[in-house]
């Protein structure tokens, strides 16, 4: 194994970009780079796709990217734009014929199995339901088709989110900061992926200039922005940047040594 891709699926915060009944200059760009669908990533390595999160954009990330299979899922935390594709997996488990095995921590895969109760409560059903099998992990380092991924704890408000390291690139959704005792797991990288959702200051999420800080700190040779809602325009945002951080946009690719 010898290279990773990384293909941003979504780089939107939870509503979307362009959001419902908006009518500002990002929801109404022309330009590609600011429609953002909700945020994931799918990783590509040693012949596995590994997908970081099911969004309710599921289903459209994966025919723009004539996705025929998945692997495995990683679920970053449980709140709704993270999880709520689940259910579009089940054309993927007819192409492939296996149940898909999907990693989280407790707490996430509590709410994985609350909110699609019909999947994993063994009733027996006349519909069809997604079938994967839910594994459970910690902040311990796990392997996964021959690569160690290093799981980050991130604050997310009074929540806990988890961003992964795979070789010398981290993706890090959802946090409003970074603990210590993280950041010591996030040194020597290539690429790091950072929360940025806007300028304003917000509970859950780190700002534009919160994450120009961690980027910095953290001095990985690439990073890139993600989660990022209808207030900051692709270009004009990324005009502002040193040249190693850029925003996120939906399909691009990327590529790692590993
Ligand atoms: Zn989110
Ligand atoms: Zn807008
Ligand atoms: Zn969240």
């Amino acid at each position: 194994m010898s290279s990773l891709r990384l293909t941003v699926l979504g780089s939107g915060t939870s509503t979307g970009v362009p959001t419902i009944g908006c009518d500002c200059a990002v929801c109404l760009s022309t330009d590609p780079k600011d429609n953002r669908l909700r945020p994931s990533v799918l990783l590509h390595y040693g012949g596995y796709n590994v997908l970081i999160d099911t969004t309710p954009d599921f289903r459209e990330q994966a025919l723009r990217l004539r996705l025929k299979r998945i692997d495995a899922i990683l679920f970053t935390h449980a709140h709704a734009d993270h999880i709520l594709g689940l259910d579009d997996v089940r054309p993927i488990n007819y192409h492939q014929k296996m149940v898909i095995p999907a990693y989280g921590t407790d707490e996430t895969l509590d709410v994985v199995k609350r909110v699609f109760r019909y999947a994993f409560d063994g009733a027996p059903s006349q519909s069809s339901s997604p079938r994967v099998d839910l594994r459970p992990i910690t902040e311990e380092p796990f392997e996964l088709f021959g690569m160690n991924i290093i799981p980050i704890k991130l604050m997310h408000g009074d929540g806990v989110s988890l961003g992964f390291r795979f070789g010398r690139l981290a993706y890090l959704t959802d946090h409003s900061a970074i603990p210590e005792e993280s950041k010591s797991k996030l040194q020597d990288l290539d690429i790091l992926f950072l929360d940025a959702l806007r300028h304003r200051p917000h509970p859950t999420h780190s700002t534009v200039a919160q994450s120009l800080e961690s980027a910095e700190e953290l001095k990985a040779n690439r990073t890139y922005f993600t989660h990022i809602c209808h207030d900051l325009p692709h270009a004009a945002t990324e005009a502002t940047f040193p040249p190693n951080v850029r925003l996120a946009y939906d399909g691009l690719e990327l590529e790692v040594a590993i």
